[in-house]
């Protein structure tokens, strides 16, 4: 079977980025933590993103609806290629920065819990359980 190009792996994260394609995950990313999240996108492709300490950081994986893969040098391209900006990852695939966690009602941040891998997102205003992180102090 034909190998899936590097130019249709970039093109199909750029639709991702401009919001024309989007994701679905079983699991909220934030309860990974650290390690692969499968998201199902919208034109019937499938994307596995590497995760570390809440942090977006490689593609580890593209499968084409007609499932084509890239081949291992592409892949490894493709790692060094490609990032998303941090605003990406929040609002495109819902991965919420460096050891942050936040709630997927508001965006705000939600207090750290003793628990590496909690089972609600949501702030309390949203529906949730976590106490919203205390505004930085100024100066
Ligand atoms: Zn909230």
């Amino acid at each position: 079977m034909a190998r899936l190009t590097l130019d249709e792996a970039i093109e199909f994260l750029q639709a991702i980025e401009a919001g024309a394609v989007t994701l679905r995950t079983p699991v909220s990313p934030q309860r990974i933590f650290a390690g692969d999240v499968t998201y199902a996108a919208s034109n019937g492709w499938t994307l596995v993103v590497y995760v570390d300490a809440n942090e977006w950081d490689y593609v580890a994986r593209v499968v084409s609806d007609d499932g084509r893969t890239l081949s291992r040098e592409d892949a490894a391209i493709l790692i060094n290629r490609y990032t998303a900006s941090d605003e990406v990852a929040w609002a495109r695939y819902r991965i919420p920065g460096y050891r942050r966690r936040r709630c997927e009602g508001c965006g705000r941040d939600i207090k750290q819990s003793r628990e590496s891998r909690p089972r609600s997102t949501r702030c309390r205003g949203c529906g949730g359980v976590h106490d919203l992180e205390e505004p930085a102090a100024e100066g």
